[in-house]
């Protein structure tokens, strides 16, 4: 008989396969008292499992595919440097001798504590970090209890590929299985943001998490349908199920290879409108994927991932040879933000020891904290503008409110720019300088901030998540978060009408640019440039190309007077297949 599961969809598509349950939670951990003799060889025997796991990890690392997302060998760094750090070593130590109790016992004790400081996070990413310690705390134990043998399924290919079902994974070991071949894999527990969703969504594993009950519910061996675009499993499926989804693969199959010859093809609507398709990234590595997608540049550079993870921000000459490699991979203009830290995305260097703040998305982050840590922004600046020499290269503020904090960031420019000039270092004296506008009042007044802004891009992310005062980052009101809210469509339409009437580009960098059910409603609005992921962008330009825009604008325009959702997604469903 079949049985129908659901989590949550953390990574497209379809993967046949049979089941092959893996238990890397359910350890049993001994505790026991040691007497004192003993205690100098537990700290031995806890070292030898550190130096063990170490080696695991450097030896995960060194099997990293190439052209891997470098995000993918910066979690298992994360992961390296738990393990170089005091509150591994040391503190697990002194906890062997103080309570003279054995090392699987002494490192639960310091587990507890560690996952009890992450959960009382108030920011969901920092609080779904604890998944780190809990997974370089599952790598210790298993070493401690000769339990370390690789997750790796036996493999017979096909349609008998192993789909992995686990309590949880981790992303080391996400690298191990991508690499064994496997299927897909669903998970017990870990959300959506989790670096192990992040990885599997990178490497293209289709997967779910969150999916509660499914080792118990389902049989090792038996065949499975896992979808994860829809968040749903079928175990043991009916040969109907069986042949429908087999059918979907192919389709999906077929359709990936007909996208992939698009990528050398113009984004030319066929009333003859031309859009620029650019991509985001992450890291300097990521240009990689942005030109395999066929990107015509980087829309959105976001540079905070250079300073995350790490004790230090980088320095100028680390920043300005991270830009350059960026401008150097990128066949085409590059639109680099500058710093945008604070609420779901933290670094532990950056105001250190300032209070907990109760709505963090509101607080101090992104430019509102540049300009207060100067020092801080001045250095990414001249790091910005040295490297812009180099390319085409554009300069973007996050999260302006207001036409004084865009003042402010241009004479703070201007001033870096003398600097510059009076050491004789070589800078982009007319690097353009935008806003995004992903706060309603900074929609709302674009048409003053068009008088100093050379351009906008639209962060709907942000604009969705201000304008309808729901967190992006809080499962509970995930439901709410909507970009057909009538008033976020009026926010992005008077934003780009207001960049039209001044003169200057208005492009979008949210995940609205990257999802394909809104290109048309998007074209309709007069937007001409996207930047989005970059496994989005063929599928986009499939769509541009398709498209007539000039009678696409009385039905997207008309949207902005629709005051029912539900109406706007009927109209959205009759645009996509138009
Ligand atoms: C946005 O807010 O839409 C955006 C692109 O920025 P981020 O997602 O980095 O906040
Ligand atoms: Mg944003």
């Amino acid at each position: 008989m079949s049985v129908w599961l659901s989590g949550v969809g953390i990574a497209r598509g379809i993967a046949i396969g049979r089941v092959h349950k893996i238990t890397s939670g359910d350890l049993d951990i001994p505790e026991y008292a040691l007497e004192p003799f003993e205690v100098g060889d537990e700290i031995k025997r806890y070292r030898s499992a550190l130096r063990r796991a170490r080696g695991q990890l450097k030896d995960v690392k060194s099997r990293i595919p190439e052209g891997t997302p470098g995000e993918i060998s910066e979690f298992i760094d994360s992961h390296l440097l738990m393990l170089e750090d005091k509150t591994f070593s040391v503190a697990v130590e002194d906890l062997i001798s103080d309570r003279g109790v054995n090392a699987e016992a002494a490192l639960k004790v310091q587990r507890d504590t560690l996952i009890g400081v992450f959960e009382r996070m108030e920011d969901a990413y920092l609080r779904s970090r604890r998944d780190d310690v809990e997974h370089v705390v599952q790598r210790i134990w298993r070493i401690l209890l000769k339990h370390d043998k690789p997750l790796v399924p036996k493999e017979s290919g096909g349609d008998g590929a192993s789909v992995v079902v686990a309590d949880d994974i981790t992303p080391a070991d996400v690298v191990l299985l991508h690499r064994q071949g496997i299927a897909g894999f669903v998970t017990e527990f870990g959300g959506p943001l989790s670096h192990t969703a992040i990885l599997a969504r990178s490497l293209g594993i289709p997967a779910i998490v969150g999916m509660h009950g499914a080792r118990r519910l389902l049989e090792d061996g038996e065949p499975i349908i896992l979808d994860g675009h829809a968040g749903h499993a079928i175990g043991g499926p009916d040969r109907h199920a069986l042949a429908f989804y087999q059918h979907r693969r192919q389709r999906d199959a077929r359709y990936r290879r007909m996208l992939a010859r698009l990528k050398d093809e113009p984004a030319v609507s066929k009333d003859g409108v031309e859009i620029t398709l650019q991509a985001n990234i992450e890291l300097p590595s990521d240009a990689v994927a942005a030109a395999e997608a066929g990107a015509t540049g980087v829309g959105l550079f976001r540079t905070e991932f250079l300073y995350m993870n790490r004790e230090a921000p980088p320095d100028e000459e680390e920043q300005f040879l991270a830009y350059r490699e960026v401008i150097a991979a990128v066949d085409g203009p590059v639109t680099i933000r500058t710093l945008d830290l604070g609420a779901d995305k933290q670094a532990s260097h950056t105001r250190a020891g300032s209070p907990t703040v109760v709505n963090p998305a509101l607080g101090l982050r992104a430019i509102r904290l540049c300009l207060q840590e100067r020092d801080l922004f001045r250095v990414q600046l001249r790091a910005l503008l040295r490297a812009a020499a180099a390319g085409e290269v554009k300069i973007m503020l996050p999260m302006i409110s207001n036409v004084y904090e865009l003042k402010q960031s241009l004479t703070l420019i201007a001033d870096v720019k003398a600097e510059l000039q009076r050491e004789g270092r070589e800078f982009a004296a007319d690097a353009q300088i935008g806003a995004m506008i992903e706060v309603p009042a900074a929609a709302l007044a674009a048409h003053w901030l068009a008088r100093d802004a050379q351009f906008f891009s639209i962060g709907t992310n942000d604009l969705i998540q201000y304008t309808l005062a729901i967190d992006r980052v809080d499962d509970e009101v995930n439901y709410l978060y909507d970009p057909l809210n009538p008033a976020v469509l009026q926010l992005i339409y008077t934003t780009i009408a207001a960049g039209r009437a001044a003169g200057i580009p208005v492009s979008m960098c949210g995940e609205m640019a990257g999802e394909p059910q809104y290109t048309r409603l998007l074209l309709g609005l007069g937007l001409t440039e996207f930047s989005m992921h970059p496994s989005s962008l063929l599928e986009v330009k499939r769509i541009v190309r398709e498209s007539d825009i000039s009678s696409l604008r009385a039905t997207a325009q008309g949207l902005i007077e629709t005051s029912d959702p539900d109406v706007a997604r009927s109209v959205i469903e009759t645009l996509a297949a138009a």
